[in-house]
């Protein structure tokens, strides 16, 4: 049966959830293995008591969701906003423990959010937010049960302060309890850039698996954050062709390349790619249906859905965030012969080197970027070779290809295991 057969448009759990069960059908998992890697194996929701700057008492809700230790640690990323819900964090969470399982390193999968707005807050009350919220989870994570890392909203400095906090109460400082972490603190070479690198890594296997060269492949790039900057950057100096990009206030098109660091030099002092010199104004949602040979959404979930699915152009759609597409989408997209580079394999560049991060520390051994970079492509070709060769022995697309692989190799561990009574 098709997703979008028995699905609306989902939340990320229902998405993800929607996915698993196509993926471990295909399996053959049994029902009650099932039932268990679908659910997560523990959900903390905390309220944070804040003294903001005018004196007054605020209480923030704050949630940790661990989906799977069958691996290895938890690891997922910690996300302000105030969008942020419980059932999206299970969703992700969930999500990472397939990606972690894709790229085949040795983790388990987590999220973390607190509902706050980050531009409301000053600098002082974002880090008693996340100091707090750090002790309120303290006796779950940690180097080897779980290891947060930056998402939306959060960063190097959010990563410094939870290291500081976890380090104060066991006495010692602990610089693998995080990853993401700034380079003097214990972060890695080449973890800013990891998950653009990773999109481009994937992208350039893509286009060997259709013969196509990247001067001749128009990119559409939406979201120029983290993620979309680094891999527009890195594409663009590699000789893709970036013809459009957006941010959340707008999109800027130039059908004959867009110079892009030019436009990094334009954000950095405009904060939007909107009214760059040389470009048509173009709306954020717009963009994504030009015509072109390759899109990277890189912003937002949920982006590409059932209303827009028959209107992507590109032949070669690369996930940068996080449940861009929604399953009803998936079906239209691969309907219409749409390559899709799944999140939890196109994205899972950051992940990688969080793992590399993460061994660096508990080494006290630190690597130079050439040796993080030749590591990280040597995983996310394996991961893409594995994921589409999955998908043409069980004849399933790149998604369900990436799902079944990634169940397959967690419920193999929990068989191994067995489970504890
Ligand atoms: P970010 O906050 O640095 O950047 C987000 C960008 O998206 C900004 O340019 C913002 O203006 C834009 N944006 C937001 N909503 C938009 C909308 N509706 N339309 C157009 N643009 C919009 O975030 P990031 O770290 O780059 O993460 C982006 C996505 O990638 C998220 O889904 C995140 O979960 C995922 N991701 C990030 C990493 C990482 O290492 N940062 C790793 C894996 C996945």
């Amino acid at each position: 049966m098709k997703i979008s057969e028995t699905e609306k448009e989902l939340s990320v759990y229902e998405s993800m959830a929607a996915r698993f069960d196509v993926a471990a059908g295909k399996l053959q998992l049994d029902e009650g293995l099932k039932k268990y890697l679908r659910s997560p194996n523990r959900e903390i929701i905390v309220h944070i008591p804040v003294a903001m700057d005018n004196g007054q008492l605020k209480v923030f809700d704050g949630y940790r969701v661990q989906h799977s230790i069958a691996r290895g640690p938890c690891k997922g990323g910690l996300r302000y906003s105030p969008d942020v819900t419980l059932d999206e964090i299970r969703g992700l969470a969930a999500e990472m423990t397939w990606k972690c399982a894709v790229v085949n390193i040795p983790f388990g999968g987590a999220k973390g959010g607190v509902v706050c707005d980050p531009s409301q807050l000053s600098m002082g009350e974002l880090e008693r937010i996340t100091r707090r919220y750090t002790a309120e989870i303290l006796d779950y994570i940690g180097p080897e049960r779980d290891v947060p890392a930056p998402d939306m909203n959060t960063n190097e400095q959010t990563m410094a302060w939870i290291m500081d906090t976890y380090s104060m109460h066991v006495r010692h400082t602990v610089t693998a309890s995080v990853t993401g972490k700034p380079l003097d603190l214990g972060g890695s070479q080449g973890r800013r850039e990891a998950t653009g690198r990773g999109c481009m890594i994937v992208a350039d296997e893509a286009l060997k698996h259709f013969g196509r060269k990247r001067e001749s492949t128009r990119v559409i790039v939406q979201g120029f954050g983290n993620v979309g900057s680094q891999a527009a950057r890195l594409m663009h100096e590699e000789g893709y062709k970036i013809i459009g990009v957006a941010d959340i206030a707008g999109g800027v098109f130039n059908a004959h390349g867009l110079d892009i660091p030019a436009l990094v030099e334009y954000v950095s002092e405009n904060a939007t790619v909107k009214g760059f010199p040389g470009s048509e104004n173009i709306g954020a949602q717009e963009i994504l249906e030009q015509d072109c040979e390759m899109l990277l959404p890189a912003a937002t979930e949920s982006v590409i859905s059932s209303k827009n699915a028959h209107k992507i152009k590109a032949r070669i759609l690369v996930e940068g965030a996080n449940s861009p597409t929604t399953p009803p989408a998936d079906d239209i997209l691969f309907d219409c012969g749409v390559f899709v580079i799944p999140d939890i394999l196109a994205n899972a560049g950051g992940v990688t080197v969080s793992y590399f991060e993460w061994v660096q520390d508990r080494q006290g051994y630190f690597w130079q970027e050439t040796v993080v970079n030749e590591r990280l492509k040597s995983i996310m070709v394996a991961a893409f070779n594995d994921v589409v060769h999955y998908g043409k022995k069980h004849h399933v697309n790149n998604r369900i290809a990436a799902y079944m692989l990634a169940i397959d190799r967690v419920a193999f561990s929990l068989k191994l295991r067995g489970i504890y009574a």
